[in-house]
């Protein structure tokens, strides 16, 4: 990949078709506001069609695909979520049986992501513990790292902290759920490519505190929140179905890395390898021989840690670049952590480079 370009998307998001409060012209309104540049909705159960396309206002335009997350409705509880993009049909049908379902949706072209692998029970609101289950699954694409409304279930013990949070969403989101980082490593320990994609979830819900009523969240908060940026190689161009498949080959590839946009924008992010016949960008393989020099570059200052197989090799703080020469096999991969209202959050987390 010579040059790449950058696009913002912001992924897996319920409108009235299932369990959403806002329609897809809503979601087209607040992705312009929020500037991102496309929206992947995800339906429960429901491949919605005749949304697809370009929505624009003014000189800006965003794109809107339709995916679908399908789970099996009569399973108690209702776990195994699985995002689907791209495949083009309805695919509920195989909710059931979660391995037969990334079959058919791989058949089908379509890329699968397990939704929300933990997202534990909030029994303040009556939510149940609806993480993925079936860890014997094969060949989907990847699992959502970071999920927002999964975050905020792990933060409201009470009602009480449920009403703080309504009307403080900024100070929700810390780093992905610790346990899912865990399982992302030891997936790629195994050996296999997967690739991490970060969810917003939004729901726009309308949520009654007593003589409140606050909006959880607004579609436009989250898209200015958890994001995933995609890099590819060649820009979109307005066609609805090349600038899919551009982005989608993209996904695939794991091209891509999540970023926490509302502390500081993340666009600009990089995570590269040169070694001594190609240089790779997150998602891609590159020979361990003769050893590979990995540079990370940030669009502004923070504390970066390099991991390789799920340890954490080396950390540089408070600084827009780092390097590291290496020529040891492994799944190299950034995460990087800036400071926010208090705390110290997860800000950028890459695709692994696979050194082979
Ligand atoms: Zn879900
Ligand atoms: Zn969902």
């Amino acid at each position: 990949m010579k040059e790449e370009l950058e696009v913002i998307v912001n992924l897996h998001m319920h409108t009235r078709y299932s369990d959403g409060s806002g329609a897809h012209k809503d979601i087209a309104a607040a992705a312009l506001k929020a500037g991102v540049d496309a929206v992947i909705v995800t339906d429960h159960n429901v491949w919605t069609q005749g949304f697809e396309g370009y929505y624009k206002e003014k000189t800006k335009k965003t794109l809107m695909l339709i995916g679908e997350e399908v789970h099996d409705q009569a399973r108690s509880p209702q776990k195994n979520h699985l995002l689907v993009f791209g495949a083009g049909r309805e695919l509920a049908t195989f909710a059931d049986n979660p391995q037969r379902l990334i079959d058919q949706a791989r058949e089908a072209g379509g890329l699968t992501f397990l939704a929300h692998p933990d997202d534990p029970a909030a029994p303040a609101f009556n939510e149940t513990d609806i993480s993925w289950e079936d860890w014997s699954a094969q060949n989907y694409t990847g699992i959502e790292l970071w999920n927002a409304l999964s975050e905020l279930k792990t933060v409201v013990p009470t009602k009480l902290h449920g009403a703080f949070y309504a009307f403080f969403p900024a100070l929700v989101a810390r780093h992905p759920i610790p346990a899912t980082v865990a399982k992302w490593d030891e997936l790629l320990a195994q050996g296999r490519q997967v690739v991490a994609i970060g969810g917003s979830d939004a729901h726009a819900l309308r949520l009654k505190l007593g003589p409140f009523a606050r909006i959880i969240y607004p579609y436009e908060f989250h898209f200015r929140t958890v994001n995933t940026h995609v890099l590819l190689p060649a820009p979109l161009n307005g066609d609805v179905n090349a600038d899919k498949k551009l982005i989608y080959e993209a996904l695939a590839a794991g091209h891509c890395f999540v970023g926490y946009d509302l502390p500081a924008p993340t666009r600009g992010f990089r995570f590269t390898a040169q070694g001594l016949e190609k240089t790779a960008v997150m998602g891609d393989e590159i020979a361990a021989k003769g050893g590979v020099t990995l540079q990370a570059k940030l669009p502004s200052a923070a504390e970066i840690r390099l991991l390789k197989d799920g340890q954490v090799i080396q950390t540089w703080k408070n600084k827009m670049s780092c390097a590291h020469i290496t020529a040891e096999p492994g799944a190299y991969r950034i995460e990087v952590y800036r400071r926010y209202l208090g705390k110290l959050r997860g800000w950028i987390y890459s695709n692994p480079i696979y050194m082979r």
